[in-house]
């Protein structure tokens, strides 16, 4: 604690907030605006402010969506009267707000499938089971969120285990990563897919000893979804996603999220969601580079920064390289066991150079999908050149990922002020993956100890669908780089549960521009938080995963409440 008064106030101007990263607050004014007004919520407990001025309170007052008062009991008590709704997180912690500044939040489609990621076989079968019982008869069923490695039974979910509960419907199970999926046989049948079918050119129907195993694979999937009756996904199933998800995430502890890659109907989706109440998160909006809306945006005169604090434009997001959990991202050397495959680039130099000039020419920041050092030092090659000239504060330009780098590229993005997403469940979530880079390569890999040393203010991402965003595993990826099975992933790059909460606040809300208005619990900004069951920092860190999330608050309204 601070010897000095330790009370911090609403100021009655943002001005005086100060800007940058790992400043620490000053002590704000009093407002006279609020010195009578009551507060609309008092939260009594454990604070962890992420404020270096205040790191641990006890008392913190909400006044409409903002922090009126934060600091000792004492202090903070005047300001709560008889309406004031009491909050008591004593014997619990209070962190703000969680922040994911890269995610596909409408990825997940669970407005028309039901989610199987759940952890046994059985379960999913009943899933599809109950799903096809709320279906047409000969409609599509649609399963979203599958992941193959996860299941107790220890074998992925087959054909066979679909055909016992669901015959009369195709079904389509979607692997959450976005390539794969699993298929019934009447799936089969109105494809008129048979054995006799040959696998087409980049996609394969998997089969074994003479039967279809159900498993399909990139162009493979592709004629299911020209046969039968799909669900629609009109306006208002989209907004009902938007609800679903921002629910979802809601109840993990996020309060803002980043949709990294978004279109016309996507802005559209949160925006509807957001005017019937149900958008439980802030989102940062990346249009994506090839979109009509992003066409439309720079037409409209409108660049990153624009609107509020629940939807605001972000970056124009670009991809040049292939991905870091499918084993195609752009390397220097090569892939463990495979001397001839170093990843894939998706685009060269020169289409990096125009993307990032005329971007910035309209006003808009860039985040550049780059996981492989090669695509990493291209994309550096352009935000240094669109720089040289820039006038004005530092744009803070994107890598997305940014997964494998070096100290030359670590130099580089912190002399560029460029700020790296590297993904934060990963070590924990994908280890099985991890085999095919080796130890030598995790050593540098979401590499969040490297950015940190380098004074580079390293966001959180999960990447979500691909990606779980539970802030709570993320933690304790970046802590322990321990996988499921307790294997460790790139020790070098573990951080401590400090920095790693530091990251998934602070450096969130600098991520997108957002430092003054959230992240820490300080006087005048949004009164985003959420009450933990328990301190990460008072418990095992293998079991930080396990922390209950309580209450998630988004500007001073309860998004979720267990
Ligand atoms: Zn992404």
């Amino acid at each position: 604690m601070s010897k000095f008064s330790r009370r911090n106030f609403l100021s009655s101007t943002a001005a005086t907030i100060p800007l940058g990263l790992g400043v620490s607050s000053i002590p704000h004014q009093l407002s006279a605006a609020y010195v009578t007004g009551q507060a609309d919520i008092l939260v009594t407990g454990k604070i962890l402010t992420m404020d270096s001025y205040l790191p641990v309170v006890q008392a913190m007052a909400i006044k409409d969506d903002r922090i009126l008062a934060i600091g000792d009991l004492e202090e903070v008590l005047p300001f709560a009267g008889a309406s004031t709704e009491r909050i008591d997180a004593r014997g619990h912690v209070v962190t703000p707000g969680f922040i994911d500044a890269h995610s596909h939040p409408l990825f997940a489609e669970e407005a028309i499938g039901v989610n199987v990621n759940l952890p046994t076989i059985d379960e999913v079968k009943k899933a599809l089971a109950w799903k096809a019982s709320q279906t047409p008869p000969g409609h599509w069923v649609r399963g979203v969120m599958y992941d193959d490695t996860k299941f107790s039974d220890e074998r992925p979910l087959n054909l066979n285990d679909i055909d016992q509960v669901v015959k009369d419907h195709p079904v389509y199970v979607a692997h959450r990563g976005g390539h794969t999926g699993v298929v019934n046989s009447k799936a089969l049948e109105i494809a008129s897919i048979t054995m006799e079918t040959p696998d087409p050119i980049g996609g394969k129907f998997y089969r074994e000893n003479g039967e279809f195993t159900g498993k399909v694979a990139e162009h493979a999937v592709d004629v299911f979804f020209k046969v039968g009756t799909w669900p629609i996904m009109d306006r208002s199933v989209r907004q009902e996603a938007a609800r679903i998800s921002s629910q979802n995430m809601a109840a993990a502890g996020l309060t803002s999220t980043t949709d990294a890659s978004g279109n016309r109907n996507d802005l559209l989706a949160y925006q509807d969601a957001r005017r019937n109440d149900e958008l439980y998160f802030r989102v940062a909006f990346m249009p994506s580079g090839g979109s009509q809306v992003y066409r439309g945006l720079k037409e409209a005169g409108i660049g990153s920064g624009y609107g509020d604090d629940m939807i605001r434009i972000g970056a124009v997001k670009f991809s040049a390289d292939g991905s870091a959990s499918e084993r195609t991202m752009s390397m220097s050397t090569s892939y463990q066991g495979k001397p001839d495959d170093f990843g894939i680039l998706t685009m060269t130099q020169d289409e990096i150079y125009s993307a990032v000039d005329d971007a910035v020419a309209h006003d808009f920041r860039v985040g550049i999908h780059a996981n492989g050092d090669v695509a990493i030092n291209m994309v550096l090659n352009a935000y240094e050149k669109v720089l040289k000239d820039y006038k004005g504060i530092n744009p803070r330009h994107r890598i997305e990922h940014c997964s494998l780098v070096n100290e030359e590229l670590l130099g580089r993005i912190k002399a560029a002020g460029v700020i790296p997403t590297p993904f934060y469940t990963y070590a924990y979530y994908h280890g099985n993956k991890w085999v095919d880079y080796g130890y030598e390569k995790m050593q540098s890999m979401f590499a969040h100890r490297s950015f940190l040393d380098a004074g580079i203010p390293v966001a959180p991402a999960s990447d979500f669908t691909p990606g779980p965003f539970e802030p709570m595993m993320a933690i304790q990826s970046m802590v322990t780089r321990k996988d499921v099975r307790g294997r460790v992933w790139g020790p070098d790059q573990r951080i401590s549960v400090s920095e790693a909460m530091r990251i998934c606040t602070m450096h969130g809300a600098y991520a997108s521009f957002e430092e003054n208005s959230k992240g820490s619990l300080v006087a005048g900004k949004l009164a985003d938080f959420v009450i933990l069951e328990k301190d990460p920092h008072e418990v095992n860190p293998d079991e930080i995963i396990d922390i209950n999330i309580l209450r998630t608050v988004l500007g001073g309204r309860t998004t979720f409440e267990a």
